[in-house]
């Protein structure tokens, strides 16, 4: 353990269970000393998170539905009431319909595409808006994103697209929140195998492909991407912003399909 994150507040929005990359980060702040509360979507999440909660003295635990401006409102009301002020966010927040994260791209539906773009793109936005408020003596905001914002991956679809836009968004939102110091970055997470994850169309496929053809020739863990979001969260990332850090086992520099990669 470190104290990195020493006197530090915030919260960690996208947690479903002991799975979700949400859950690595937060065990990587906690080590480092953060204070932290979870939000998590819908009651029926609730009896998975709050035993991880309790492992991490986590007391606060919100439902938020990030499609529900209501309840985002609601969920930066309780926060205020309890801290006043926050120091970082977490965003590890996606979805779009599973039916639509395999076959052809060009097939996405107008209601899937906006409520893909809504829910893993807009909500990052929507979020920083109200956290924005609560940054008053600055602050790191982190956002989840995948390699298929950048290159076409299979079955990744309206999901690239959305990506490709929270990407954007983040360069965005760091050159409208610097003047006030708070820095905006992404990690963009190699292939983890959770609950979202395994919505992607022959998920299985690509995590074996990238652990053959990675530099590091392995996948990353959901406490790789803990460590690096540790970095960028606290002080040690303080004049980086604007960032889309790769923690994918060096897979995005790769242009050729190894030699010892056998045929998968
Ligand atoms: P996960 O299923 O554990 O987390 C996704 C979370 O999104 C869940 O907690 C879910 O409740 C939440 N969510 C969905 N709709 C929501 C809504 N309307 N309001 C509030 N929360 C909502 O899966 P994960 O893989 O840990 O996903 C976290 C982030 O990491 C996502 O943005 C995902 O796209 C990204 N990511 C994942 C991978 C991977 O391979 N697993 C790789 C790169 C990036």
């Amino acid at each position: 353990s470190n104290n990195l994150m020493a006197g530090k507040r915030g919260l960690i929005m996208g947690l479903a269970n002991d799975k979700s990359i949400a859950w690595g980060i937060a065990k990587a702040l906690a080590d480092a000393g953060a204070e932290m509360a979870f939000s998590y979507m819908g009651e029926a999440f609730k009896k998975r998170v709050a035993p991880l909660a309790e492992q991490l003295n986590v007391d606060t635990l919100i439902d938020c539905d990030v499609s529900d401006p209501a309840s985002v409102d609601a969920a930066f009301s309780e926060i205020e009431a309890k801290w006043g002020k926050i120091d970082f966010l977490v965003h590890a927040i996606g979805f779009s319909d599973k039916n639509e994260l395999r076959g052809r791209y060009v097939d996405t539906s107008r209601d899937n595409f906006l409520m893909t773009m809504d829910i893993s793109c807009y909500s990052f936005t929507s979020v920083m808006q109200r956290a924005e408020k609560l940054m008053t003596d600055g602050g790191s905001a982190l956002t989840l994103t995948y390699y298929g914002a950048e290159q076409v991956m299979p079955h990744y679809n309206v999901m690239g697209v959305a990506k490709a836009a929270l990407e954007a968004s983040v360069k965005y939102l760091a050159e409208d929140l610097g003047k006030d110091g708070i820095r905006v970055n992404a990690i963009s997470a190699g292939p983890i195998k959770t609950l979202a994850a395994s919505g992607i169309g022959d998920f299985r496929y690509i995590l074996k492909w990238n652990e053959l053809n990675s530099p590091l020739r392995r996948n990353v863990t959901i406490e790789d991407v803990g460590n690096s979001a540790l970095y960028l969260l606290s002080d040690l990332g303080s004049g980086v912003t604007g960032e889309n850090l790769h923690v994918d086992a060096g897979y995005h520099v790769v242009g050729m399909k190894a030699v010892d990669a056998p045929d998968i």
